[in-house]
């Protein structure tokens, strides 16, 4: 395919991807509400959109994006009345801690993150603009949007608008229409000044009053996990559609959930374990290649056989390119040309699961001729497109094989050369079996002595 087609929520098909302004892409993201540890299901989502991005660039284009960050809602208030930490302590805590895991996974921040409550202001504009077209009432001080005035409610969840009552909202009692969403919410305690009161937002009415003031009134991809189709996603299309009159979003791109053990990982279950644990026990591009292997759609059930596998192709990967790194005259590799066949995979719904297929089964052979002594200036070029897209696309580093010093172990191997040229080889096999200790193996080729970890050898 010339060009990406992206599975879009809303056409539910694969839409040839074309943004609004040229080359320039305008993207969106649901960031997170920073009350407690982040899990796995938060790494994926923010990997894979990461990833998208870096691939819209790698194929030429320009990304702008955008990720909110929900600073105060009852989550955060809740833990502020259970720990005594103001709410705004509470969300920087956690938040940077979420920015530390991202930034060991090698995700690149977002160009802004906005926060809730630095965004009031355009909230409210938001609001009063939406009572002033008669689409929000307000109700005690809370205020709501009226589904019933708007054409065209569900659309994006395919739901009929009769069954579609959040039951979150239903118990406050001050709406007109069970189906009512709030958009304001009346709080003494920690809310801003408004025209209705004290309160503070309603937590979809954020996005919208974001991605409205960010990126205008239409912006090409949004993003999020397929959790927050309904009803976040529905009523920010809504929301703004209502104030606009045009739909906010033509790509929405929704990614799949992390289960365990077949259930979804979420906080509310108690079913997951905590990202920052995660990334002590596994090197944590292995974990970025894992959350890739599976299609961004997929659900991915994780576990921690199939993580290991992975982990160990990782290392394959990085024996791969420290050998096309020796291969190449200068240490430098060949540089970022794009490789077609790459394009033409990802292009088709952005696979990363058929795209890391393919790139070992072009790996195999460049490995086998390296081993032999015979690699091409071809396979070298190759090699230094395919480490190029593994590192800059996928987002995947290679320059550690996982738990081992690389320097370290290129050290002993030249020791132990220096021995076998002075056939001292008691010496020389100490280094062997010290270096299988640290689980090392060494396998001596026409092209000199090559190392892999053990399992993830190339045999
Ligand atoms: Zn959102």
């Amino acid at each position: 395919m010339e060009r990406l087609a992206i599975y879009n929520t809303l056409t539910r098909r694969k839409d040839e991807f074309v943004p609004a302004d040229g080359n320039k892409v305008k993207m969106y993201v649901c960031g997170i509400t920073p009350y407690s540890d982040a899990h796995l299901g938060h790494a994926r989502c923010y990997v894979v959109f990461d990833t998208l991005r870096r691939y819209l660039e790698y194929a030429g284009y320009d990304v702008f994006y955008v990720q909110n960050i929900t600073d105060i809602d009852d989550k955060i208030i809740n833990k502020s009345r259970e720990t005594g930490m103001k709410p705004a302590d509470i969300a920087d805590r956690y938040f940077n801690e979420f920015m530390e895991s991202m930034k060991k996974l090698n995700v690149r921040p977002a160009d802004v993150y906005p926060r809730v409550s630095e965004t009031i202001g355009d909230i409210i504009d938001f609001i009063s603009g939406l009572i002033d077209k008669e689409m929000a009432y307000e109700s005690g001080g809370d205020v709501y949007f009226s589904v019933g005035k708007f054409d065209g409610y569900g659309k994006l969840s395919g739901r009929d608008s009769s069954e579609l009552v959040s039951s979150a909202e239903c118990a406050t009692g001050r709406k007109g229409d069970a189906r009512d969403f709030a958009l304001w919410k009346k709080d003494e305690e920690f809310g801003w000044d408004s025209p209705w009161g004290k309160g503070r937002p309603g937590w979809h009415i954020e996005c919208s009053a974001m991605s409205r003031k960010l990126l205008g009134e239409q912006f090409d991809i949004h993003g999020g996990g397929l959790d927050l189709i309904f009803p976040h996603h529905e009523n920010e299309v809504t929301q703004s559609k209502a104030l606009t009159g045009k739909d906010p979003v033509r790509y929405w791109v929704h990614n799949g959930m992390v289960t365990l053990k077949g259930d979804k990982m979420a906080k509310s279950t108690g079913n997951f374990f905590l990202l920052k644990d995660l990334l002590e026990k596994y090197p944590a591009m292995a974990v970025r290649l894992y959350l890739l292997t599976s299609g961004y759609r997929q659900t991915l059930d994780f576990s921690a056989e199939g993580l290991l596998d992975v982990r160990k192709a990782y290392d394959k990967l990085a024996g791969f390119k420290k050998e096309i790194l020796q291969l190449t005259r200068a240490g430098a590799l060949p540089g970022a040309e794009r490789d077609e066949d790459m394009v033409r995979i990802m292009n088709d719904d952005f696979n990363t699961a058929k795209a890391i297929g393919e790139i070992f089964k072009k790996v195999n052979p460049i490995m086998d001729a390296v081993f032999e002594g015979k690699t091409s200036d071809e396979d070298i070029a190759l090699g230094g497109r395919l480490i190029y897209f593994v590192e800059n696309v996928l987002g995947v580093l290679l320059d550690t094989v996982s738990d081992v010093d690389t320097l370290e172990v290129e050290d002993m191997l030249r020791k132990r050369e220096e021995f076998r040229k002075q056939k001292n080889y008691s010496e020389a096999d100490g280094i062997r079996q010290q270096l299988a200790r640290m689980g090392i193996e060494i396998k001596d080729t026409p092209a000199g002595a090559k190392w892999f970890k053990k399992g993830g050898s190339t045999e």
